[in-house]
């Protein structure tokens, strides 16, 4: 019998073992393959409602699931904390001492946020005036520091590069704008939107247009602003080059890292713990049965929901060659896919993937009435609609209609500024030094 072992029971590995599990139905049900998946807890999240909950729109029980609801029956889902992987082996340590052996292992564990790795951030102040989105008791805290502001100087502010779904901070920019207007008070708000990069995103021709947008709003731009500390008390950000921001109120996305575990495992992961992994197959460099999907990776493209469907796509008939002992296919060129709520009821959609940056046209063809990189009320209402697609379509591993896993330039135009080429995309931009996709 041979045992595939995923580690992590989110999105990339919820949809690697439904998706598995239909491809290789034969042998899952004759017993001459198994599959299990570990996770800590229960508890599935759908990350991408965690924005919606300071402002009101959604609450926990919106966005949080039990995640056997989520995986299939002939899936084992085993809890415990990963401690370590024994990459030559071929082993997983859990905390408790239990070890899991495996012919295929895939590294579906995320990223973390590390707040206390930013000088005073987690210190005086902290989900008092300072506050981040990007876990459910950050979000719920913000929600009612929120309700009670009373004005001010509201910062949105992104430590460092990389960072799940880059366009969500820019996102609570916008709906901040779009929550004071409709109570009335926006005058008695400034926002400042605070970012280590030179623009407001990674891509030059979306970093214009979401500029304006910033400009249209009365939301100020900072840019190239890294943070090295934090000072509750005085409620100061200072920068690296000395240069300081005053708060009321302090939004921030804070560091992110891989799993700790990836670090413990030989040869697994870089400075950051993300696991090092091909471009293309999605194998990882440690050892040749191991895999790595959604954000665990260290690939330049965006950590998002959008990448683990669409690297699953890749994946799993590359798990079934690998199993067959058939070469794998080079298939996986990036695309990411991601609708950025702009506040009053609009969004707008970027589809990009390592080469090609996202382009204004219409999406998925000429003509389609979903326009790219501009607002629309469409866009909005498919972004609300995500939370439907992600529980029935993109967990069970379904291909979504309309989205294919390699990006089409269908209905795309070429881009109306210069183009810039991203020849190395792990070319350092932030202090950090991450990918900044
Ligand atoms: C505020 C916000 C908004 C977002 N909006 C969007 C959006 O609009 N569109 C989009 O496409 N994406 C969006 N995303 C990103 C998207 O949610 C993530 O990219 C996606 O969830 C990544 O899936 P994953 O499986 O790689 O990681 P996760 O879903 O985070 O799963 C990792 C799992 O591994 C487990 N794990 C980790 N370490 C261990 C360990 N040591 N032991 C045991 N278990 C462990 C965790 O418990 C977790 O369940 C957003 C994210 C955030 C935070």
């Amino acid at each position: 019998m041979k045992h595939i072992v995923i580690l992590g029971a989110g999105t990339a590995g919820t949809i690697m073992a439904n998706r598995l599990t239909r491809l290789l139905t034969r042998e899952v049900r004759s017993g001459a393959l198994d599959i299990t998946i570990v996770d800590r807890d229960d508890q599935h999240l759908y990350q991408p409602g965690l924005l919606f909950i300071p402002f009101g729109i959604y609450e926990r029980r919106d966005i949080v699931r039990s995640r056997h609801a989520t995986l299939p029956h002939h899936v084992r889902l085993l809890y415990g904390e990963i401690d370590r992987v024994d990459t030559q082996g071929s082993a997983v340590v859990l905390t408790d001492g239990r070890a899991l052996g495996y012919d295929v292992l895939i590294v579906a564990t995320g990223a973390r946020t590390l707040p206390g790795e930013t000088a005073g951030l987690t210190g005086h102040g902290w989900y008092e005036n300072a506050f981040d989105f990007f876990s459910l008791e950050g979000a719920e805290a913000l929600r009612t520091r929120l309700d009670a502001f009373p004005g001010g100087r509201l910062v949105v502010n992104v430590m460092d590069m990389p960072i799940k779904c880059p366009v969500a901070p820019l996102e609570f920019a916008f709906l901040a704008d779009w929550f004071f207007t409709k109570k009335g008070m926006r005058d008695k708000v400034q926002l400042t939107y605070a970012t280590p990069l030179d623009a407001a995103f990674t891509r030059p021709v979306a970093a214009a247009r979401l500029a304006h947008l910033l400009a249209e709003k009365d939301i100020e731009l900072v840019t190239e602003f890294n943070v090295g500390s934090v000072d509750g008390t005085a409620q100061r950000m200072r920068g690296w080059d000395d240069r300081e921001l005053a708060y009321d109120l302090l939004v921030t996305v804070p560091l992110h890292g891989g799993a700790s575990f990836v670090g413990r495992s030989q040869a697994m992961g870089d400075d950051f713990d993300f696991v090092r992994t091909h471009k293309y197959t999605l194998q990882a460099l440690a050892a040749e049965n191991i895999f790595a999907i959604g954000d665990a990776t260290d690939l330049p493209t965006s950590k998002a929901g959008s990448v683990a469907h669409f690297e699953s796509e890749v994946l799993a008939p590359n798990i079934a060659r690998f199993l067959h002992g058939v070469p794998l296919a080079h298939d996986f060129d990036g695309h990411a896919n991601c609708f950025v709520e702009t506040g009053h009821d609009k969004a707008l959609l970027i589809d990009f993937n390592y080469d090609t940056e996202p382009l204004p046209g219409d999406f998925p063809f000429a003509g389609s009435p979903l326009p790219l990189l501009e607002e629309s009320r469409l866009a909005h209402q498919a972004k609300r609609a995500l939370r439907w697609v992600y529980w029935n379509l993109l967990l069970p591993g379904h291909a979504v209609p309309g989205l294919s896993p390699q990006l089409s330039m269908a209905g795309k135009h070429a881009a109306p500024v210069e183009t810039h080429t991203f020849p190395d995309p792990r070319a350092p931009q932030t202090k950090r030094g991450g990918a900044v996709k």
